[in-house]
């Protein structure tokens, strides 16, 4: 029995990285959770395993966040399998690294399907099953705020969008009981940000406490957020990047 006891979560990508470690901590905290994935069938299934062997409740969804009707059809599955849902994390998203000059139409549309049209999309189809006090939270960036370093601009435009975009749904939502929240993670420890990458040394640099951040440091604030007692926090940003924008 953790503080997420009788929670139930639905992640958006939560096969890999900051996704991963957000179904491990909502599970070790006692919500029962399930997660999309849509490449990785093997590290899906070593997840579910992974909380199994903890006691928790996983169940793993294959939907690709740039097909709506895959993704509609997860959360309502999610919903049935679990019996409703209080919380859902968007954390499915992609970065096509290249500079705007050499960058094609095909793989903006690609970045804008899945980090901006997947997040309404899911949050549209989640808003359907959350009880009054549900919680939507997206996972943005840091570099929707500062553009940081050539090549980042498609990715970082689509994620000052989905910022926006929290602001919007925290209206259009509130009479329905639902809050939305944006965390606007700086640079963590993933596939999409491996130690060994060419952006590395630069980032550790910049952070004022000489590190990238551990997967669990952000999920350990997402699930703080999605506990009961977290109230009140609304329609925001909240950027978390150990004074990266400092
Ligand atoms: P990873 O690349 O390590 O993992 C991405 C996850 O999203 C995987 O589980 C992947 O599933 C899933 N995913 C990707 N595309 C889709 C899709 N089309 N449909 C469904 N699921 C999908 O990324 P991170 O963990 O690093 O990033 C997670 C989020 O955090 C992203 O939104 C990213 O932009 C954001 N972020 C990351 C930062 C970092 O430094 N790592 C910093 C700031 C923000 P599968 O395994 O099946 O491919």
């Amino acid at each position: 029995i953790g503080p997420l006891a009788g929670k139930k979560a639905i992640v958006i990508g939560g096969s890999r990285g900051i996704g991963a470690a957000l179904v491990k901590r909502f599970a070790r905290e006692g919500a029962a959770v399930a997660f999309t994935y849509v490449s990785s069938p093997d590290r899906a299934r070593e997840l579910v395993a992974a909380v199994e062997s903890e006691g928790g409740r996983a169940i793993a969804l294959q939907a690709d966040s740039a097909d709506a009707s895959a993704l509609e059809g997860a959360i309502a599955e999610a919903a049935r399998a679990l019996g409703g849902l209080d919380v859902l994390v968007n954390n499915a998203g992609i970065l096509i690294f290249g500079n705007a000059d050499e960058y094609s139409l095909e793989d903006f549309d690609r970045m804008f399907a899945v980090n901006v049209r997947g997040v309404f999309v899911a949050a549209k189809a989640a808003a359907n099953h959350l009880s009054r006090g549900g919680k939507i939270f997206v996972i943005g960036s840091n570099t929707a705020e500062r553009a940081m370093l050539a090549g980042l601009t498609v990715y970082g435009t689509t994620k000052a969008a989905v910022a926006r975009l929290v602001r919007g749904l925290a209206l259009d939502f509130a009479p329905r009981g639902i809050s939305v929240v944006n965390i606007q993670p700086g640079p963590t420890t993933t596939d999409m940000m491996p130690l060994d990458g060419p952006h590395v040394d630069w980032v550790r640099n910049q952070s004022p406490e000489k590190r990238i951040a551990d997967p669990d440091e952000i999920a350990r604030f997402v699930a703080y957020l999605a506990r009961p007692e977290s109230t009140y926090i609304n329609g925001v940003s909240l950027t978390i990047d150990g004074g990266f924008m400092a």
